[in-house]
């Protein structure tokens, strides 16, 4: 499945020399299965600071550490995150 997002950069709100990252998955996404699709409507599997699918590997008191993942972890298939921005420069050089 392809993975299309697009990024966005912030002020930080507790410092105003810092600047984060955010990531916007776009609503259209065709997910490769539905268990997928299940899934990340019932859990965040968006991560708005990595770009990135990702899963619940621990749960602790500090909160939840997770995994980045770049397959289904329903069908195996393989995720292909594409920024929409970078596509766009490219073609525009054309
Ligand atoms: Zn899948």
């Amino acid at each position: 499945m392809k993975v299309r997002y697009t990024k966005e950069i912030l002020q930080d709100p507790q410092d105003i020399h810092k600047n984060y990252e955010n990531f916007i998955l776009t609503k259209n996404t065709e997910f490769c299965c539905e268990k997928f699709k299940a899934y990340c409507k019932k859990f965040t599997g968006w991560d708005y600071n990595k770009g990135k699918f990702i899963i619940v590997d621990e749960i602790t008191y500090e909160g939840n550490s997770t995994i980045p993942i770049i397959f289904c972890p329903f069908c195996g298939e393989k995720i292909e995150y594409e920024d929409i921005e970078n596509t766009k420069k490219k073609n525009s050089k054309k």
